[in-house]
């Protein structure tokens, strides 16, 4: 029989929440792809092309890419044919404009949301984990130096690439990021809070029970990720 469900979701919260962690488990899981805008636009800047560098002077600054610009890289992203059976967008939308357009996106192509996760943690849990995190440059697999290292310090357990830690995972930095997200995504959860496939995860307490609990909002038998 073949598996005719859709798996369309997307991760909203804070920065350093869990977001991508969680997706890019699941998105193995289920074989879709996991799209991280901040991760297009890391690549973005590694390229060193005039487009990284000019989005390269968000990032240092922990503002936001300018809506038109994420809304092209977006919907290009969204043309590979990988999209078909779903997708996991992660920091996507951030902003209420980005909100609407992407559901106009996901409506031209007949889609829906399939699942709709707001990860949260206090700012305290979530300084503590930033500060820790550390992330590969090739696949963007994301550690924790505290609970969840790479084996072998500085490279990618499942790739091998180079392990590193984010510019903008500093204290001050990610001080910045929480107010702009309060300012500008903060409506865009209110604004997804009414949907039917809304639901509300807690990322503070030991990754195993968020994703649990996540797993079974999808329907799966528990502790198989
Ligand atoms: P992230 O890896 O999701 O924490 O994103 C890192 C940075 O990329 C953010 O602080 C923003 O500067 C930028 N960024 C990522 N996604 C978006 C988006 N949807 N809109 C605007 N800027 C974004």
């Amino acid at each position: 029989m073949t598996d005719e469900r859709t798996y369309r979701m997307l991760f909203l919260g804070p920065p350093g929440s869990g977001k991508g962690t969680y997706a890019e488990r699941l998105a193995k899981k289920y074989g879709i792809p996991h799209i991280a805008t901040g991760d297009i636009l890391r690549e973005l800047v590694y390229s060193g092309s005039r487009l990284g560098n000019k989005i390269k002077t968000y990032l240092d600054k922990g503002e936001l890419v300018p809506d038109e610009m994420m809304v092209c890289i977006l919907d290009s992203r969204f043309m590979r044919k990988d999209t078909r059976k779903g997708w996991i967008l992660d920091g996507f939308p951030r902003t209420l404009p980005q909100a609407k357009i992407l559901d106009e996106i996901v409506d031209s192509h007949g889609w829906d949301f399939d699942y709709i996760f707001y990860v949260w943690a206090s700012n305290e849990e979530i300084i503590e984990r930033t500060v820790n995190r550390v992330q590969c440059e090739k696949c963007g697999a994301v550690y924790n130096l505290l609970n969840n290292p790479p084996a072998v310090s500085g490279v990618c357990d499942k790739c091998g690439g180079r392990v590193y830690r984010r510019d903008d995972d500093t204290e001050d930095m990610i001080q910045r990021r929480f107010d702009v997200y309060e300012e500008k995504t903060r409506p865009v959860i209110e604004y997804y809070s009414k949907h039917p496939h809304f639901f509300k995860i807690y990322t503070g307490g030991p990754m195993n029970l968020a994703e649990k609990e996540i797993l079974s909002i999808i329907g799966e038998s528990v502790g198989d990720v």
